[in-house]
């Protein structure tokens, strides 16, 4: 399931009305408090402790100030309860330990007596709610109890700011197992609650930015400083990942942004598996949009400016679902297809203002089952702006070699990647290069247009045919393999499937 489902909604003090049996303090919800509730505070801390210098850490501390960061608990950390007492027995807690809401300042009752005296008992005090240390805590939640929560996250190195939610609570649980286990040797000792946060660090950063809103992903594109610390504490595999989550824009029209975002996700982050030199330029200079499956590619911005125009194969490129490696500012483009990413029909038309089809809307076809405009087309992209000169150059050779032979055998299947000359992938360096991308992913599926020769599939032929491009693909796409891509048979979304496609309906851009 997608986590923006969790992230950013607007909560209204009622939302949890209907979990809470007991009655909600009055002023516990104040002015100004949305309820977006702060990160798991332990390993954002970790994350920005590790993610280099001070002026990253105050950067991603800002962030979460503004509630750009809203990463929920897990469905299975929701599952996870308080199991010690006094604290279990208390829903208030049990809600507290969901972060749904957190405890804080305003509270009261029994639940801010149990954290109160929970305090107490790891040496904090609290003169004020203890009349003196002559009554038992008082259970209002005010600004000394806030101040001794702050004093003890401080102490036991949570995010400090007084508020009891999962870390505090687990952390006042876990002493509190320790005062009631048994002595040791009589039977096993209880063990302490692991340190460790239950992702590591870049795990966590994949997760928040997976979860991230394009505020968020547009103030981490722009911060080096985070981009370097990314870099250096991942393996490239999840480089790749979060560096897809960075190049992936969503325009609010798509029909099934859950579905074709994981999949788009999915596809770029086996894409950026490798050399994370490559996937950093890439991060600077490439994006992947995704366009709506009823929507041409023309009406969003870079390719708006080709509309009404004409493709060097005589096609309008309002038509074309696969665009890749378009300019816009420093940035380079390319069409994510949502019909193509979900199997989907696209039910975008084009009308012609002018020719025989004028005022006529036109379907626009369906590409094979199994083969992906979209790896297509991000190739192009970052063949374009990503690969270093030496890697272009080597691309250029082997082209020039193929054509040369192509000259002496131009029956031969087995020439080219999409079979003999003449095929889609013998009309331009940039072609050869994106056809042998998707052959090298496993998405090269079905027949080319022109000659009707099956296209070869898979990394064994291209390693045996192209064996210096091989060597630049192995290094960046990493053996990476993609599955499954266009599955017109099985959608992915919206139920039915698609008709059958008209034979040679559409090619690739
Ligand atoms: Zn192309």
């Amino acid at each position: 399931m997608d986590r923006r489902q969790n992230v950013g909604r607007p909560r209204s003090p009622s939302d949890n009305r209907g979990r809470l049996r007991t009655p909600r303090a009055r002023g516990s919800v104040r002015r100004g408090d949305t309820g977006a509730y702060p990160l798991p505070s332990r390993p954002w801390r970790h994350m920005a402790g590790m993610l280099g210098n001070r002026g990253t850490q105050r950067a991603i501390e800002s962030l979460r100030r503004d509630r750009l960061l809203r990463a929920p608990l897990s469905p299975e950390e929701r599952e996870e309860n308080l199991t010690a007492e006094p604290y279990a027995s208390s829903e208030q807690l049990q809600n507290a330990y969901d972060n749904a809401p957190m405890l804080r300042t305003g509270a009261s009752g029994e639940a801010v007596a149990l954290v109160q005296q929970g305090l107490l008992d790891d040496g904090v005090p609290l003169p004020l709610s203890t009349t003196q240390g002559t009554q038992p805590p008082d259970g209002l939640f005010g600004p000394e109890t806030a101040q001794g929560v702050r004093a003890f996250q401080d102490r036991h190195d949570l995010l400090v700011d007084g508020i009891v939610g999962r870390e505090t609570l687990g952390a006042l649980q876990e002493l509190a197992g320790r005062r009631t286990a048994p002595p040791s040797g009589e039977t096993t000792p209880t063990e302490p609650e692991p340190e460790i946060p239950p992702l590591s660090t870049a795990e966590y950063v994949i997760q928040v930015l997976r979860s991230a809103d394009t505020r968020m992903l547009d103030a981490l594109r722009a911060d080096g400083a985070f981009l370097d610390g990314m870099q250096a504490l991942m393996s490239p595999a999840q480089f790749g990942e979060a560096a897809a989550c960075l190049c992936l824009v969503i325009p609010g029209e798509v029909q099934h942004p859950a579905e074709a975002k994981a999949e788009a996700l999915r596809i770029m982050a086996a894409q950026l598996a490798g050399d994370p030199a490559t996937t950093r330029r890439a991060i600077d200079r490439v994006r992947g949009l995704i366009i709506p499956a009823n929507r041409l590619s023309t009406d969003y911005p870079p390719f708006s400016s080709l509309a009404g125009t004409a493709t060097a194969d005589g096609r309008t490129w309002d038509t074309v679902r696969g665009i890749g490696n378009t300019p816009l500012g420093d940035l380079r483009y390319s069409t994510f297809p949502e019909e193509n990413l979900l199997g989907i029909p696209c039910t975008a038309t084009y009308t012609p203002t002018s020719g025989p089809q004028a005022g006529i809307p036109q379907a626009l076809g369906q590409y094979p089952e199994g083969y992906s405009v979209a790896t297509h087309e991000f190739a192009h992209s970052l063949h374009g702006a990503a690969l270093t000169d030496d890697d272009s150059e080597t691309i250029d050779d082997a082209y020039e070699e193929r054509k040369d032979e192509a000259e002496d055998a131009p029956t031969d299947t087995d020439m080219w990647v999409d079979g003999r000359e003449g095929c889609y992938a013998s009309t331009s360096v940039a072609e050869f290069y994106a056809q042998l991308s998707n052959a090298y992913l496993g998405t090269n599926a079905g027949t080319d247009a022109v000659t009707g020769d099956t296209r070869h599939n898979g990394k064994p032929w291209v390693r045996a045919h192209e064996p210096e491009v091989y060597g630049i693909l192995e290094r960046v796409y990493a053996g990476s393999q993609v599955e499954g891509t266009n599955p017109v048979s099985a959608p992915l979304a919206g139920g039915a499937a698609a008709p059958e496609p008209a034979e040679g309906a559409a090619t690739a851009a």
